[in-house]
């Protein structure tokens, strides 16, 4: 990343967090840019094992995390696994009917199904039973199968 870009990208960030009421602190910077790169929802352990060897230790990690989820710009999920993940909320689609996630019951892996539409009928019918939290389809991923 050249070195304008990433000052844009900061900009942005820090823009994206005061909206919310949050301080940008270099910390909280470094949680979110990793949420921005990573392309599936990820433990507090992975986000950590990145960030621990720049300085920021993981008590401040899942502190951030937990910020991050408190402000409304992160989603924590739990896939069936009791199992944490944390990713960065879809912004363009309302709390609840964010896409879908297919977890692999041999590995743990998680992929976002962005294609994945719910039809409105699909998702009248699912309103008829409650209220949806999240959408989970689990199965054995590519390489387990
Ligand atoms: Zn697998
Ligand atoms: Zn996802």
């Amino acid at each position: 990343m050249s070195q304008k870009m990433k000052t844009e990208a900061v900009a942005k960030t820090r823009k994206i967090l005061a909206d919310r009421g949050l301080r940008t602190t270099a910390a909280r910077l470094a949680v979110v840019h990793w949420l921005q790169k990573a392309n599936s929802p990820a433990t507090h352990a992975e986000i950590a094992a990145d960030l621990v060897p720049k300085g920021i230790d993981k008590a401040t990690v899942l502190r951030n995390l937990t910020d991050l989820v408190e402000a409304g710009l992160v989603t924590r999920k739990e896939l069936g696994d009791h199992v944490w993940r944390f990713e960065l909320r879809d912004e363009s689609h309302p709390v609840g009917c964010e896409h879908a996630h297919f977890i692999c019951v041999d590995c743990g892996r998680v992929t976002c199904l962005h294609q994945l539409e719910m039809s409105a009928s699909v998702m009248k019918s699912l309103q008829e039973v409650g209220q949806v939290t999240e959408i989970l389809v689990r199965g054995h991923c590519d390489e387990c199968r």
